[in-house]
């Protein structure tokens, strides 16, 4: 089965809904390339490594949670720009790339499916939302039972995710509500506190959360950038792929970050 490059997009925009959204880049055709699809290679990041597994796969898309565009770039098609621009091109790839729409999607995005991998769910209704743009979840554990402390849910996330977490421990146990954002969110952790979380679970750490969990009592883990968002792009590009018959394939390129 295939179809066109123009239904993928439609699918695509279709499900996630990016006009809803104020983002740090452009969601949706990043890079054109042929008109038919017929195979989706899913990945976190359009890096070099990520396309050139795409094109030995024979992808006829690439979709991504990590585009090349963001917001502060200087426009120039120079070094790794040029190199993964040039891979895409000359193969006719198309790079699909969709950034907080995929965070948010309430099943298939990244939040809502490092909640599933976790066994964490939101609370239902906007109450299950908080910071910027609703894209923190807060809830707890699907069997609605609690951690004993901080360092048992770090070792239940470290275990999960297979990588070592960072942890600031808090004062607050049992851990009964958790929040968590994908990625780079370490900038809701205080949106996270406001909306009463015992924990908050993202990618990455910085400075000023350690003192801020130390002050205030709440837990602050960093799971890792690249950890916490690997099973949003996958869920919904096997998703498209299914609706649309087309092959579909997730390829992993470890990052430690
Ligand atoms: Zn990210």
């Amino acid at each position: 089965m295939s179809t066109t490059r123009h239904e993928l997009l439609h699918a695509f925009d279709l499900l996630l809904a990016p006009a809803r959204f104020k983002d740090y880049g452009p969601n949706g055709l990043q890079v054109e390339g042929r008109t038919t699809v017929r195979k989706i290679v899913s990945g976190v990041t359009a890096s070099r490594a990520l396309i050139e597994a795409a094109i030995h796969a024979e992808a006829d898309a690439i979709f991504v949670h990590h585009g090349l565009f963001w917001r502060g770039q200087d426009g120039r098609v120079t070094g790794w720009m040029r190199q993964r621009l040039c891979l895409l091109l000359g193969d006719d790839v198309n790079l699909f790339a969709y950034h907080l729409p995929l965070d948010a999607h309430p099943e298939l995005g990244n939040n809502a499916q490092l909640g599933l991998q976790l066994g964490l769910a939101a609370h239902l209704g906007p109450a299950g939302r908080f910071g910027e743009q609703d894209l923190g979840f807060i809830g707890g554990r699907i069997d609605g039972s609690g951690f004993a402390d901080a360092a048992a849910l770090a070792t239940h996330v470290q275990q999960v995710l297979g990588r070592h977490v960072t942890l600031v421990p808090g004062t607050r146990r049992p851990i009964q509500t958790v929040a968590w954002c994908t990625g780079g969110a370490q900038g809701y952790f205080e949106a996270a506190i406001a909306a009463g979380a015992d924990a908050f679970i993202t990618g990455e750490i910085s400075e000023p959360q350690a003192h801020y969990a130390r002050e205030l009592g709440v837990a602050f883990l960093a799971c890792g950038h690249h950890a916490t968002e690997r099973y949003g792009a996958p869920a919904v590009a096997a998703h498209v792929a299914a609706q649309l018959g087309l092959a579909h394939e997730f390829i992993d390129i470890d990052n430690p970050a």
